[in-house]
């Protein structure tokens, strides 16, 4: 960032710090968020509109524009971020180990969740629905029960279907959404279920085109927090921040059009910081 500015001195202190990162053993190098380091952030790799790991090996998506902007007030350039997969069920366990500064992956702020790890935010406010074959009956959460249906291991979806939505179901858990897409185009399962705003993305793409429907059932509330280690307030302080000033600039609304745009999905307006909507 500043390294035209630095003094002679300083700069060797700088070229060291970059030769410890690249030697690979740390990346808490962000203490300062002076932005003479890099910083490692979890997202999704396999959620189009989201979190997505292009042909090109460049991300894009909302939380991609979201954790940019976010690292950007946090003193890195986007040529700083260090992208990182983090699946469902692996999120809590990449904050708690350090692998990560922060996350932003669909990832809902829960109680169970903010025992183990602290949530900035929450920036997105999405629900729960199915996505289902074009010509598909299922009308309501209840006519899963019977039904084959995938989700996501560790994910809040999973989760309720258990719980709440439909405890009769066959409910064939699987480690991304890509994949239950996949069995959903196959045969092998009746409906995949997640977030609206991750089954919007994948019903748009072009080798889907015309072949999915959502039900639009609004299953639950899905408060997206970024996600960092537990007792990092400074961290979580700064994100914020960055969070608020990404709506009041028009940042937040722009990456929205942008990103969900393009699968016609429409979004709750900005949530307020602090405030879950339950
Ligand atoms: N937002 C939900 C969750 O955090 C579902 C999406 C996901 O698995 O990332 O579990």
């Amino acid at each position: 960032m500043k390294l035209r500015k630095v003094t002679a001195a300083s700069a060797v202190v700088v070229a060291l710090a970059v030769t410890a990162t690249a030697c690979g053993g740390n990346n808490s190098n962000s203490g300062s968020g002076g932005g003479s380091g890099k910083i490692k952030i979890g997202i999704k790799f396999d959620q189009p509109g989201l979190g997505l790991k292009q042909p090109d090996g460049s991300y894009a998506g909302f939380d991609v524009d979201v954790a940019t902007y976010v690292a950007k007030q946090l003193g890195y350039k986007p040529s700083d971020i260090q992208w990182v997969e983090t699946k469902s069920a692996d999120r809590e366990n990449a904050l708690q180990r350090g692998d990560v500064k922060f996350i932003a992956a669909t990832y809902s702020i829960t109680d169970k969740r903010k025992a183990k790890v602290d949530f900035a935010g929450p920036y997105l406010l999405a629900h729960q629905d199915l996505l289902l074959k074009k010509d598909s009956k299922i009308a309501k959460g209840t006519d899963l029960n019977g039904k084959n249906l995938c989700s996501v291991t560790g994910s809040t979806s999973a989760q309720n279907i258990h719980d709440t939505i439909a405890p009769h179901s066959n409910l064939k858990e699987l480690s991304s959404y890509s994949e239950c897409i996949a069995s959903l185009q196959s045969g092998a399962v009746d409906a995949v279920t997640t977030d609206d705003s991750i089954l919007a993305g994948y019903a748009a793409q072009d080798k889907y085109k015309g072949q999915f429907k959502l039900a639009g059932l609004k299953l639950s509330n899905e408060n997206y927090g970024i996600g960092v280690k537990k007792g990092d307030s400074a961290t979580l302080d700064k994100i914020n921040k960055a969070l608020e000033k990404m709506v009041s600039d028009g940042s937040w609304k722009a990456a929205v059009e942008k990103n969900f745009g393009p699968a016609n999905y429409k979004n709750e307006p900005a949530p307020k910081i602090g405030q879950i909507v339950k």
